[in-house]
């Protein structure tokens, strides 16, 4: 039992065990996305290797872990040993991998027969021409293609897994064909559509949120339209906030979910597994990653229940926060420009986050269960 002092009281977390864990085999890519959280940051991408992971897996597995996500901040197909992966990974897990679709079908059989349980894949546009511009590197006729081969796949095994998902980051430039995408997407064989919010790593796409103190006026009557066509074509929607209103929730925290970077690093959640800069409401932030150990140097158990990640988590629980997103100085506060400080005086900060305030979002187990029911 651990137990923490917050304020004047004492808090004790609950003796739960890591859950949902995601975990960044790779921080290559074969793409180079317009938007891609590498651009902004320094460090040069490379794999993970064999021997740690097999190593986290071990350590999940003692510490009860039930789903692995391949996936982080590269792309999990491009791993040079992605099969052996993956086939470690299925055997003792539920897995799932979060991926940008276009190796699919060189993997199609194995993922299939491995009972590999979702494959989310990230479609920020069905129009082929912005479908490009956003992916550099792809084009929507090579990820329908390998979209199809999984799908022929699991015909031809008669298998129900895995299911198909599409990921779709809304901006101003492609809200309006989302309801026309939805009809689409289930054509193509997707039996959901997870909505997220960007956070822009450039400048240049500030302007290209939807989302804030005040929403862009078109998402309402979008996602009204969205809502119907959904529903015709039996797909699932599940939408992010756009508002920043009082609540707050941390995907991550609040279910149990960690993220391990390439190096063995350990993040409680997708938004700080690596330091990068982002431009939230406007301003430019740097964004620090924030670890409380590495998984090459101590047992995962030992991290997990690290004084410093128990309080941190608690903070998190318990919106231990100051909210920068819609503070007044938020333009002119020295600590806004980084999560470094808050405040309050925490440091690491979530003050700013856009996870916590639900506009960003990323696959979670029990919601996309709870719609398929
Ligand atoms: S597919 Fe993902 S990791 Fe690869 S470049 Fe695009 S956003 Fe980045
Ligand atoms: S750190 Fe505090 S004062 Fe500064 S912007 Fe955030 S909430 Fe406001
Ligand atoms: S609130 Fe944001 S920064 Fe804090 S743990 Fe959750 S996702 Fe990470």
């Amino acid at each position: 039992m651990v137990s923490v002092r917050i304020g004047r009281g004492h808090y004790v977390l609950p003796s739960v065990h890591p859950k949902e864990v995601h975990v960044e085999i790779t921080s290559d890519c074969n793409l180079n996305c317009e938007f891609c959280f590498r651009k902004s940051w320094s460090e040069v991408p490379g794999e993970m290797s064999l021997q740690l992971y097999s190593r986290i897996l071990d350590q999940l597995e003692g510490m009860g872990a039930e789903f692995v996500w391949l996936g982080g901040w590269g792309e999990p197909t491009y791993h040079r040993n992605f099969l052996e992966i993956l086939e470690m990974t299925s055997r003792r897990f539920r897995t799932g991998i979060l991926t940008n679709g276009t190796m699919l079908d060189k993997y199609a059989r194995e993922i299939v027969s491995y009972g590999v349980e979702k494959v989310v894949i990230s479609v920020d546009s069905l129009d082929p021409n912005k479908y490009e511009s956003i992916r550099v590197g792809s084009s929507l006729k090579e990820l329908a293609h390998s979209i199809k081969t999984l799908r022929e796949e699991k015909l031809k095994r008669r298998s129900a897994y895995p299911s198909i998902w599409f990921i779709k980051v809304l901006m101003k430039s492609n809200l309006e064909e989302l309801p026309e995408e939805i009809g689409r997407a289930s054509e193509m064989g997707a039996v959901g559509l997870i909505l997220s919010n960007l956070i822009p790593t450039k400048e240049e796409l500030a302007d290209q949120v939807l989302y804030g103190r005040v929403p862009d006026p078109r998402v309402k009557r979008v996602l009204h339209m969205a809502r119907g066509r959904a529903i015709n074509s039996r797909i699932r929607l599940v939408e992010p906030e756009f508002e920043y209103r009082t609540d707050r929730f941390c995907p991550f925290v609040f279910r149990d979910q960690l993220a391990i970077n390439r190096h063995g690093e350990v993040s409680p959640c997708l938004f700080a597994l690596h330091s990068y800069v982002a431009w939230i409401d406007g301003r430019r932030k740097k964004v620090n990653k924030i670890t409380f150990g590495n998984v090459a140097e101590r047992p995962l158990n030992e991290i997990w229940w690290d004084r410093r990640y128990a309080e941190f988590r608690a903070r998190v629980e318990l919106l231990q926060f100051p909210s920068c997103n819609d503070c007044p100085f938020e333009e002119f506060c020295d600590m806004a420009s980084s999560n470094e400080l808050d405040c309050w005086g925490n440091s690491p900060s979530c003050a700013a986050c856009p996870y916590y305030r639900r506009v960003v979002q990323c696959p979670r187990t029990d919601v996309m269960e709870m719609l398929m029911v």
